[in-house]
């Protein structure tokens, strides 16, 4: 299992409570919506895309007094990565008490937590090779990728509706395919439904199957079918209109 994109736990829960995401200066971000964390004494749940694992958290600190910057190794990319959070209240506004209590509930658990080398040598072994397979299948060797589907309705900003969803993967060549070619059925479904759409629809589908390539390699048949997909509406529209055109 992906300890970076555990479900959401139902048990054993020390802390949970709804936050917002906030910038490096504390100043919270409304379009990223709510974070409705949960921290068990393995990991802290963040949303579907994340959870931070208690043992590979690096440092948690405070942000102007305004949220709560938590720093963590990602030992899949073998990276530093990042999130910050804001305490938020039943109003909807800016709660430091539940921020405070996050930075003291975090670190008492990782005051138990085993130490950063040994929850690596789950993930990777001494050379330095990932242990871990496919999150859907458990094949080796996988990858860590990111693809996502995009929204369109309406004319943005005016009266409409637009939003890129990225989900973070672990997986295999085959489930990496895979779930790009559904992120570009989504996208080619309901990518091109208003304005801006045509200009950002193509580029989204396209960095997808970039993406796909960039980590596993090119592969021309998922190309073409996982790119084709992308533009089905649009070209479905395109083949109604000529039909409706040639048997007039
Ligand atoms: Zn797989």
């Amino acid at each position: 299992m992906n300890p970076y994109r555990m479900p959401k736990p139902s048990a054993g829960i020390l802390f949970k409570g709804d936050f917002c995401y906030a910038d490096h200066k504390g100043r919270i971000d409304d379009r990223a919506g709510v974070a409705r964390i949960r921290l068990t004494s393995e990991y802290l749940w963040v949303n579907d895309n994340l959870s931070i694992p208690v043992a590979s958290v690096l440092h948690v600190g405070d942000v102007n007094g305004k949220a709560v910057s938590i720093v963590f190794h990602n030992a899949l990319s073998d990276v530093e990565e990042g999130v910050i959070l804001a305490g938020r209240n039943w109003f909807g506004l800016r709660d430091r008490g539940r921020s405070y209590a996050l930075v003291h509930r975090l670190e008492e658990a990782r005051r138990h937590a085993p130490p950063l080398e040994q929850f690596a040598e789950r993930i990777r072994d001494q050379s330095g090779e990932l242990k871990l397979g496919c999150e859907v299948c458990g094949a080796k060797p996988a990858n860590e990728l990111e693809f996502g589907w995009f929204f369109c309705f309406g004319v943005f900003p005016i009266a409409g509706a637009y939003q890129w969803k990225p989900e973070r993967r672990f997986c295999c060549a085959k489930h990496g395919a895979r779930a790009c070619f559904v992120n570009n059925l989504v996208t080619g479904l309901v990518g091109y439904l208003g304005f801006p759409s045509v200009l950002v629809a193509p580029y989204r589908v396209w960095r997808n199957v970039r993406e796909m390539n960039k980590v596993f390699g090119w592969n021309t048949r998922a190309t073409v079918l996982n790119t084709l997909v992308g533009f089905i509406l649009p070209a479905a529209a395109v083949g109604g209109l000529v039909y409706f055109i040639a048997t007039r």
